[in-house]
């Protein structure tokens, strides 16, 4: 699956020109950032990825840290407890729920599940402490990509989200002076989320595999190389985009050693570009980022290569008023789940299609540069390393060299490529088990998702008899299909109610102990005292 575009990327109508992107920057004018030398490939995993460039913060009003702990306190006080954890223990079973991932998505659902009552949720992540989620590693861009007024992982609780968190801070001028969301003003908040919900995440804690066993899944985790076996009555994968099979890799970027590439879900080598040539393929969003931050850090040309005739990009601003997007309305999740196999399988064919847009800001920022060239309708081929350790390859008769190539081709949906899943991903039924398309609409990439159920959750393979597949939940991209839209994304976290409420269901109907209410029912009632109102009693018997 190439980058998905996020929905609704066009300019917010709501507002003015953007507050912090640089533009015309000179070609050594920007500050290198601490990115460490990992060079190549997938080693370099994004937990241990670093941001190559830093745009400035902006400066808090005075005080603002604590009126905004102030109004939040009040907040929650008038929003009330949360409701005590309902859920019957279980003996020989550690959580309820565990959540892999501790990004937007992880946070959000916990914070879900913590509104309903569900106690006993674990959120683990394999990322150090300000590390988990992309914001500050493998996320290149200035802004985020979604229009900063959507709605994000506060449930509609309007005093945690984003608008009220930044404008508490920094004034209600400065949020309507924003374009878009300050990528790391997002990740500020993230964290701010965090602590305001009271939310604790198990920092580097990687689930290694998950073993079924009966009704519960056993966990096989990894925390500083120490290997622990706990059980949970329900897993949600909420693992981020790369969740589900990794990143997108041409076989001839697979096939060059590593040092020469890397995948942009990985660290740029940027103190090692200086004065060097880089080749990107592709032409989405975190190409044309990948490669302002290679020039930002001297890189003498850059070359990035498009299959397709030309680049996407949102419209700009119009006085008409825009026609409504298709993705882009607040319920888009909840409710394209109900329809038709048929019509969500070609409404993926149709994203499939389409040339992923890209905002202009990040074409802008790396178009600064005189040598940054883009090669459209121009597919790499012949690549190999030659002799003097630079990467040489061809588009039609014209050749090219590289010092480094960076693969900015997106994530793939395979779960057999998926480490955690190793020993169930043979059960889990598959687009291509459940629905078959007609002649001429066939895609081998959508047939390779996890047909999910409406939790979210993965369904056995007729025959299988997999039945604990039910209470693994797959919040990542393999849910694209199933949901209509790229799962994870801001305007998803919005609807992940469908979730908590499944897991909340399965484990209420779980517990239920059928024997305690024939007891109930047998046991004949005990009238109280009628001490209270007996002065004004007249009548004791029916006529
Ligand atoms: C470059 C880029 C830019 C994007 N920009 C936007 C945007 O502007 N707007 C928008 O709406 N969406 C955007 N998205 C999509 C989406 O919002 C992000 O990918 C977002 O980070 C998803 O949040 P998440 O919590 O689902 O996953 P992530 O933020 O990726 O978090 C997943 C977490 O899971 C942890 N993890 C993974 N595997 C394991 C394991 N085995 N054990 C323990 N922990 C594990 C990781 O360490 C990570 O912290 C962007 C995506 C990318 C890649």
């Amino acid at each position: 699956m190439t980058e998905p575009s996020h929905p609704g990327v066009a300019p917010d109508q709501e507002n003015a020109p953007p507050h912090e992107a640089p533009r015309h920057i000179g070609r050594r004018g920007f500050l290198r950032g601490a990115a460490a030398l990992t060079v190549g490939s997938l080693s370099a995993t994004a937990e241990l990825a670093r941001p190559e460039a830093q745009p400035a913060a902006v400066p808090e009003a005075a005080g603002a840290a604590a009126e905004l702990e102030e109004q939040t306190r009040r907040a929650l006080r008038w929003l009330g407890r949360d409701p005590a954890d309902w859920v019957r223990a279980r003996s020989g079973v550690d959580h309820n729920v565990v959540i892999v991932g501790g990004g937007q998505s992880g946070l959000s659902i916990a914070y879900g599940l913590r509104r309903k009552g569900v106690g006993r949720v674990s959120i683990i992540d394999r990322a150090a402490p300000g590390q988990a989620g992309i914001w500050r590693t493998i996320a290149r861009m200035h802004q985020l990509r979604t229009p900063k007024t959507l709605a994000g992982p506060e449930l509609g609780n309007a005093a945690l989200s984003f608008r009220a968190w930044y404008e508490t801070l920094n004034g209600a001028a400065a949020f309507d002076a924003l374009d878009r969301i300050p990528r790391l003003a997002w990740a500020d908040y993230l964290d701010w989320f965090q602590q305001a919900t009271g939310t604790t995440v198990r920092h580097g804690t990687r689930l290694v595999e998950i073993e079924p066993a009966g009704d519960v899944l056993r966990l096989h985790l990894e925390s500083n190389g120490v290997r622990t076996v706990e059980v949970t009555r329900k897993l949600v994968l909420a693992n981020g985009y790369a969740g589900a099979g990794g990143p997108n890799l041409p076989d001839f970027v697979r096939a060059l050693p590593p040092q020469v590439w890397t995948h942009t879900t990985g660290t740029l080598p940027v103190d090692a570009l200086d004065g060097k040539v880089v080749g990107i393929v592709g032409a989405g969003s975190s190409a044309f980022d990948a490669a302002a931050v290679a020039l930002e850090n001297g890189a003498s040309e850059v070359h990035l290569f498009s299959r397709r005739a030309y680049i996407d990009y949102p419209a700009p601003p119009s006085p008409q008023p825009a026609p409504p997007p298709d993705r882009g309305y607040p319920n888009m999740l909840e409710l394209s789940y109900e329809l038709l196999d048929v019509v969500r399988w070609r409404n993926f064919l149709l994203g499939d299609r389409r040339v992923a847009s890209v905002p202009l800001d990040s074409i802008e920022r790396a178009i600064a540069f005189d040598d940054f060239h883009v090669h459209l309708n121009s597919s790499l081929s012949d690549v190999a390393l030659s002799g003097n350790g630079r990467i040489s390859g061809k588009v039609g008769s014209k050749r090219f060299r590289f010092d480094h190539l960076i693969a900015g081709t997106g994530y793939r949906i395979d779960l057999t490529a998926q480490p955690e899943l190793a020993r169930i991903h043979e059960h889990v039924a598959l687009w291509r088990d459940r629905y078959r398309p007609a002649a001429g609409e066939e895609n081998a990439a959508g047939a390779n998702h996890p047909y999910l159920g409406p939790g979210f959750e993965f369904l056995p393979r007729a025959g299988t008899g997999a039945d604990f597949l039910r209470n693994i939940h797959c919040f990542n991209l393999a849910g694209a299909l199933s949901f209509g839209i790229p799962v994870g994304d801001v305007p998803s976290v919005v609807d992940q109610p469908r979730l908590t409420a499944a897991i909340a269901r399965d484990l209420y109907v779980e517990s239920v102990d059928t024997a305690a209410h024939e007891r109930f029912v047998d046991t004949p009632l005990v009238a109280p005292s009628a001490a209270p109102y007996e002065r004004a009693v007249v009548t004791r018997a029916v006529a």
